[in-house]
């Protein structure tokens, strides 16, 4: 079946206690015939028809009818409401504006149909990545470590990515590190093309730790000042109690729905090897109970079984990497209810210039298939992302890391985990949560509209997510289609 585009767009206009309101575009999208993964069943559901009204998912049934108007709720399948105004939240279009006429007030109105045949395709949740920097996974090293660029080379690089990485079919990612909110505020408001965002803002760790960038011989550093890497909210250094306090509001002030700091060493940083904890125990607690305040989480960065553990009982919930995290460390994370965000790296993923980086990065490497194995064993929620940094050439990998856990899962729970666990890791954002009209990560009524076409069936096939470009025929983002090669 063609793609039926029809009628008759009608512009309504509300009036209001002073205000005039555009209801434009009222886009209404009738998926035809799919296979629904809904993210959470291994079971598809067969030969559905999934109704969606502006960004949300408002029908899932058989035989849809193809009419040409629908009874439109006005508060579900139209305009968006913001509850909990939120400073880097605010977006300029014009549907924005918060409603003033009764929200439960019904509808009947013309409009416009666009029909997708699915004829018998595979539709899934958008996949959502729980470790991607938007920031930094597309600008290479030097612009930043030896400042050869600046902040809009960052945002221009940056932006590109977002919508590579829209097309790639992650519809949403939780950024652990960088500043993305003014690409948040565009992608959001839909000027520019791109996935959703939940950023942790600049990541943090003291002086001489995983986020320091500051020059060596700095020393001691002026703390009067920040450097401009840390101006600009891409990493940031505290240190004792109060400092760490006063940054954590500083984060939380621009906008950071999850709290990111460094309890270890890393790879790409300057000063740390991998065995060392960073922060002591005070320092944790105090960012723990400024995220906890704001009604949000922290989570944090480290490697090692002891920097996990004491992380985690100084109340992190989610741990980053975690690779050296051993049985009974992961089993109190399973007690507490934390999570670990694992990525898949192989050691041909990436070459360092460094010998000390490049060591640290094939340390790293070993501890990789004894995490996924274990944590799987003892049931600690798991979340998974690319980490990717640093190359636009090799972004895609994205795509081939859900593909790698087939080494360790079904493609069944593979999915689950891309789609509606990391979603589930997204929540314990609370209020915080960007995203409150419905959930990720799903297919089902009251959701959001972030959908894939998939030729053929993931559930069977894994590697058919390792090729977005030919595999994923129509993608969606909040019931807006960026992709479409079926009805063309
Ligand atoms: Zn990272």
């Amino acid at each position: 079946m063609k793609k039926l585009r029809s009628m008759l767009t009608v512009v309504i206009l509300f009036f209001a206690t002073g205000f005039i309101v555009n209801a434009q575009n009222e886009e209404v999208t009738l998926i035809k015939n799919v296979n629904i993964f809904d993210g959470v069943n291994e079971q598809l559901l067969e030969g559905y028809d999934v109704l969606v009204v502006k960004n949300l998912i408002k029908k899932i049934e058989k035989d849809i009818k193809i009419a040409k108007s629908y009874e439109i709720d006005v508060k579900t399948g139209g305009l968006k409401e913001r509850p909990g105004g939120y400073l880097n939240d605010f977006s300029t279009s014009g549907d924005q504006v918060v409603m003033v006429y009764e929200p439960e007030k019904n509808e009947k109105k013309e409009v416009n149909v666009n029909v997708i045949d699915g004829a018998g395709r595979t539709l899934m949740p958008g996949l959502i990545d729980a470790h991607w920097h938007t920031t930094y996974a597309y600008t290479p090293a030097p612009v930043l470590f030896l400042n050869q660029g600046d902040m809009p080379e960052v945002a221009i690089r940056s932006i590109t990515g977002a919508e590579e990485t829209l097309l790639r079919g992650f519809t949403t990612v939780r950024d652990p590190g960088g500043n993305p909110f003014a690409i948040k505020k565009l992608i959001d408001s839909g000027e520019y093309p791109g996935h959703r965002i939940l950023p942790s803002g600049p990541f943090m760790s003291p002086n001489s730790g995983h986020a320091d960038y500051n020059d060596r011989l700095d020393t001691p550093k002026d703390k009067r000042f920040l450097n401009y890497w840390e101006r600009n909210m891409m990493a940031m250094t505290s240190d004792g109690v109060a400092e760490v306090q006063l940054r954590t509001r500083d984060i939380l002030k621009y906008g950071a729905t999850q709290i990111k700091i460094c309890t270890g060493g890393g790879v790409a940083s300057l000063y740390d090897p991998l065995d060392v904890s960073e922060y002591s125990a005070s320092e944790v607690k105090a960012a723990v109970e400024e995220a906890t305040n704001y009604n949000t989480y922290v989570h944090s960065h480290v490697y090692t079984d002891e920097g996990v553990r004491s992380s985690v009982e100084n109340g992190v919930m989610c741990i980053e990497h975690g690779f050296f995290a051993s049985e009974a460390t992961l089993k109190l994370m399973k007690e507490k209810g934390a999570w670990i965000s694992l990525q898949p790296v192989a050691l041909e993923d990436m070459k360092w210039d460094d010998p000390i980086s490049q060591a640290k990065f094939e340390q790293i490497i070993e501890g990789i298939d004894y995490v996924f194995r274990t944590a799987k064993k003892v049931g600690v929620n798991i979340a998974v992302g690319k980490d990717h940094l640093f190359s636009a050439e090799t972004a895609d990998q994205q795509s081939e890391y859900v593909v790698r856990l087939g080494k360790w899962f079904t493609p069944y729970e593979a999915l689950k985990i891309y789609t509606s666990e990391n979603a589930r890791l997204l929540e314990m954002s609370g209020p915080r949560h960007p995203y409150q009209e419905g959930p990720l990560g799903v297919v089902k009524e009251g959701a959001y509209a972030d959908l894939i076409m998939v030729d053929g069936n993931p559930l069977e096939n894994l590697e058919l997510v390792g090729n977005p470009a030919k595999n994923f025929v129509m993608i969606m983002k909040d019931g807006k289609v960026y992709k479409n090669t079926i009805s063309e």
